[in-house]
């Protein structure tokens, strides 16, 4: 037993659907992975590689909780996300070899300060407080690799107060879950544990307090939330 300096904290976990909590080690973020949505955001999909940001591990939130409004802005966006869960890691991975390092997938909203991130565009400074803010990471259970295999397409869509406002296909991905791993761990070294959301299709818009959440990918459990 490794005595600290400070009490050990908890490790963030997320519940697997007939298994032990997945421990979250890193959250990773791909930007402008549908190119409907860079489009609604003003860039050109077709000329720009995949831009990766970060979260805290501590930032995720358990399904079918509610979440407060967070301070500091005033046009709170969720984007709807398929999760990417890591049991393997290591540094420049062949897109081959990507799959194998899954251990599942889970429905995530990347909750983002929208009003944030644009001053900080317009500044040309970091989006760290506009998307890495304290519980901006909303999780649904993680279903297994092994149980439900990988996702090549399936529907990915967001209903705010049952009105569906984001509509997707993981088909439409930029960049596929492949390419994304393979990617990124030739910038930084991938360990088990981490998660990659890997982008959201069009429709992003903002919520209010009040409003129902439910994140939805094919196979996958809903993602129920709500705003307060
Ligand atoms: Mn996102």
């Amino acid at each position: 037993m490794t005595n600290y300096a400070i009490p050990l904290w908890d490790t963030p976990t997320i519940p697997v659907v007939d298994g032990d909590p997945f421990p979250v080690h890193r959250i990773f973020c791909v930007g402008r992975n549908y190119a409907a949505h860079a489009r609604e955001m003003g860039h050109d999909p077709d000329r720009e590689a995949p831009f990766f940001f970060a979260k805290p591990a501590n930032a995720v939130v358990p399904n079918r909780t509610t979440v407060p409004y967070p301070d500091k802005t005033n046009d709170l966006h969720p984007e709807i996300e398929l999760v990417v869960a890591l049991k393997g890691g290591g540094y420049r991975i062949p897109e081959n070899e990507a799959l194998d390092k899954i251990f599942g997938y889970c429905v995530g909203l990347d909750m983002t300060r929208r009003d944030m991130q644009s001053g900080f565009k317009d500044l040309g400074r970091p989006w760290d407080m506009a998307k890495g803010f304290d519980r901006s990471a909303p999780m649904s259970e993680i279903h297994t690799a092994d149980s439900i295999g990988h996702f090549s397409s399936g529907s990915v869509t967001l209903a705010v107060n049952d009105e569906v406002r984001q509509k997707g296909d993981v088909n439409q991905l930029i960049w596929n879950v492949e390419e994304t791993i393979s990617y990124l761990s030739g910038l930084i070294e991938l360990h088990p544990g981490d998660l990659i959301m890997t982008g959201t299709p069009s429709g992003v818009s903002a919520v209010v307090k009040g409003d129902h959440l439910v994140g939805h990918v094919d196979r996958l459990t809903d993602l129920n939330i709500t705003i307060d």
